[in-house]
């Protein structure tokens, strides 16, 4: 079964194709990379995946469904999440309230009930339990701001998961963190439920290579090619191009 998948794909911005007949299938459960070097157009695909960014032409299909005209929300429905490379947590809000309206908009109650979610036990309970995957139990009630950025990144992977997404997609999930706790992020998205399909993108050949069960590698808008880590590693061309040896 094919989670996410796209035909032809094409991303121009006036002249300047972005991504250029893409054709990808995200196997459903697989952990997928997305790798390439700057400007090679992996954010820009990843927007156009998510709803983000129109397609010029080309199709993208969820679980075999034509979702190209879609909406971000409407694809959110459909069983995809997002995390996104800058930060969009509601910084002035405690870390717990960020996943109860993560848990609200799923559930698409936010407007009438965050003013009594204080008191919606299930709802809480629930946002408890993604922020416990991620570790963060014991900042609940810190507000965002406080939290270093390593740890706000952990969050943001606790309010995708709020959506109970089949497939999420991480945008350079451990980016601007340090070392250390790049490390902790992956563990955690490593630890993520096996029938989850994940499609990431990452700088970092030592943690894509450990983490990914596939890699994509995307150069100047085109796939040069696909494989497992131990293919990639392997390919010429990928040392070439990407590498730079
Ligand atoms: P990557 O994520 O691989 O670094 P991007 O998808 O960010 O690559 O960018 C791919 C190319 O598309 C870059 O040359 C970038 O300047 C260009 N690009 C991205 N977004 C836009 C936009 N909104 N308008 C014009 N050009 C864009």
């Amino acid at each position: 079964m094919t989670a996410i998948e796209t035909r032809d794909l094409s991303i121009r911005f006036g002249h300047f194709a972005a991504v250029s007949g893409v054709s990808l299938a995200i196997a459903a459960g697989s952990r997928h990379a997305l790798i390439g070097p700057n400007g090679a157009g992996k954010t820009t695909l990843v927007h156009a995946l998510t709803g983000g960014v129109a397609a010029s032409s080309g199709m993208i299909l969820i679980s075999g469904d034509d979702v190209t005209r879609l909406g971000e929300s409407a694809r959110v429905r459909r069983g995809l999440s997002r995390t996104y490379q800058i930060n969009q947590l509601f910084r002035g809000l405690s870390v717990l309230d960020n996943v109860v309206l993560a848990v609200l908009e799923r559930k698409q109650l936010t407007r009438v009930f965050w003013r009594r979610a204080a008191h919606d036990n299930a709802t809480i309970e629930e946002a408890r339990e993604h922020l416990a995957f991620v570790n963060l139990i014991a900042h609940a009630d810190r507000p965002v701001h406080e939290l270093p950025y390593g740890l706000q990144r952990l969050l943001e992977i606790a309010v995708a998961l709020a959506a109970r997404p089949r497939i999420l997609v991480l945008d350079e999930p451990a980016a601007g963190v340090p070392a250390a706790q790049s490390e902790a992020i992956f563990e955690r998205i490593h630890a993520l439920p096996r029938d989850l399909t994940l499609l990431f993108v990452e700088h970092d050949m030592n943690l894509v290579f450990r983490f990914a069960d596939r890699i994509t590698v995307l150069v100047e808008g085109r796939i040069i090619t696909e494989g497992t880590p131990a293919e990639i590693s392997g390919n010429e061309r990928v040392r070439e191009v990407y590498l730079g040896r």
